[in-house]
């Protein structure tokens, strides 16, 4: 097992590594910014070392200090959770070739996956179904450009191939548009990503965003965890997100699992990962693999029993998967409800002092938080506070414990979306399940 594991993250995914990391007997090291000191993983960490002043790319994405912190305190691999990081090809190369161990795929993989053009050719080499489009990036040619988008049919989405984060996207409803809209993607894509690639698929009108969780060992064993359903977003921002995903057949969803699974063989894939697809018409459409622990995983562990980062942490020391995939029982349903420090009307952040945090508890609930009373929620990183996570032995028992965590939970002194997940987890549409990713934006009038 790894000896010591640097920590190269903040909040409630640091906080959850370092308990994992406790529970492998791995010694554990917590780098923060100025402003982070006071965050419960750095005072529960064996080691941690102050990277740098508060913004991020000063500290968190500050790749030399990172590194540097790993050599003076003796670290042998480096943990990059979720964002920041976690999806730097050019990071995990460093670590590597700085002789230290990157829990996660190889920076090649990463590269790979992180273009999306080039990880939907991977996919499809890998027999996972697409959605339909140029079948790889578009080029000057305009004549050409509209013989695509009239054979794969309006609605159509240009997409940057750098793209992340819900930007560079832009739909095109006719042709008389689609020059012009290809021409903003690019310069919009240049501006943002350093690259101006840009492909085009068909726009799915009212899909779902289903996903597949798996774990790789890179020695030849993949298997996967079940899918969840993440459609409720904001912004392309997922808000409440449930495993499994509800009202999919069977067949349909074991169909796409194999072929996950046999695509993370293909291109060697190492560690956690997930195949994010919309769903419409009972059909899996890929739309991009994130290549590192995501903020919704929880809900598969709840439904699994498997603990995703334990097992990051033992794939990336060289440990084989120690299950099958006809050893992982899928039983019950979970949700999670993301809980932000912002804003109900205008969702803007909503920094400062917690006067009083109370987490809700009991049977089937899990809160996975960084928070604790007399805590500042400083103003430079990401809202997200709290994760409130609750299993049950059906969708509808998992929901209604959701509505009694979400009347216990207290947080004072900041403004939080506590409302708007009450309000969510009490909307009769959502209540019947399979609601699209449309939903909640229509919802707020957005
Ligand atoms: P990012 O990497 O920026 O998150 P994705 O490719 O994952 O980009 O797409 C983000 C979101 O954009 C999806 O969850 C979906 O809401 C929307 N989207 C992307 N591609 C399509 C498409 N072909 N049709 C309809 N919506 C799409």
């Amino acid at each position: 097992m790894l000896e010591k594991v640097l920590i190269a993250n903040r909040g409630e995914i640091a906080l959850r590594i370092l308990r994992a990391c406790k529970e492998l007997g791995i010694k554990t090291v917590a780098v923060h910014s100025k402003a982070d000191a006071e965050l419960k993983h750095v005072r529960l960490a064996d080691e941690s070392v102050c990277i740098g002043p508060n913004p991020s790319t000063e500290s968190y994405l500050n790749v030399p200090r990172i590194i540097s912190a790993m050599e003076v305190t003796d670290s042998v691999a480096v943990h990059p959770g979720y964002g920041f990081l976690a999806e730097n090809a050019d990071f995990a190369e460093q670590v590597e070739n700085s002789g230290f161990t990157f829990i996660g795929p190889s920076a090649d993989v990463i590269r790979t996956m992180g273009d999306k053009v080039a990880a939907i050719e991977a996919m499809k080499a890998a027999g996972v179904p697409t959605v339909p489009g140029s079948d790889g990036p578009l080029s000057e040619d305009n004549e050409r450009n509209l013989e695509i988008a009239q054979r794969i049919g309006y609605p159509v989405i240009i997409k940057a191939a750098a793209g992340g984060g819900g930007r560079g996207m832009r739909t095109v409803h006719t042709e008389a548009h689609l020059i012009n809209a290809i021409q903003i993607t690019k310069s919009e894509a240049r501006t943002a990503f350093g690259d101006d690639t840009v492909y085009m698929e068909k726009f799915l009108t009212t899909p779902r965003h289903v996903e597949v969780q798996v774990l790789a060992d890179g020695q030849g064993g993949a298997i996967h965890l079940g899918d969840r359903d993440c459609s409720l977003q904001r912004r392309h921002q997922k808000v409440l997100e449930e495993a499994p995903a509800p009202g999919i057949p069977d067949a349909v969803r074991q169909e796409v699992y194999d072929a996950c699974t046999q695509a993370c063989i293909d291109i060697g894939y190492k560690g956690a990962g997930t195949f994010e697809f919309l769903y419409e018409n009972e059909r899996f459409y890929f739309i991009e693999m994130n290549t590192r622990v995501q903020v919704e995983h929880p809900v598969s562990e709840m439904i699994t029993g498997v603990d995703i980062i334990k097992e990051q942490l033992r794939i990336a020391s060289g440990e084989k998967l120690s299950f099958t995939q006809d050893e992982v029982i899928f039983r019950g349903h979970a949700f999670e409800c993301r809980i932000n420090a912002e804003d109900a009307k205008t969702f803007m952040p909503s920094p400062g002092k917690i006067t009083n945090f109370h987490a809700p508890g009991g049977f089937g609930i899990r809160v996975d938080s960084h928070l604790y009373s007399g805590y500042s929620v400083p103003p430079h990183y990401d809202s997200m506070i709290a994760k409130v996570i609750t299993y049950g032995k059906d969708r509808e028992n998992a929901l209604k414990r959701m509505n009694n965590a979400l009347d216990e939970l207290i947080i004072e002194g900041i403004k939080t979306n506590i409302d708007l997940q009450k309000d969510l987890v009490n909307d009769g549409e959502f209540i019947k399940g399979c609601v699209n990713i449309h939903y909640l934006e229509k919802k707020l009038g957005l």
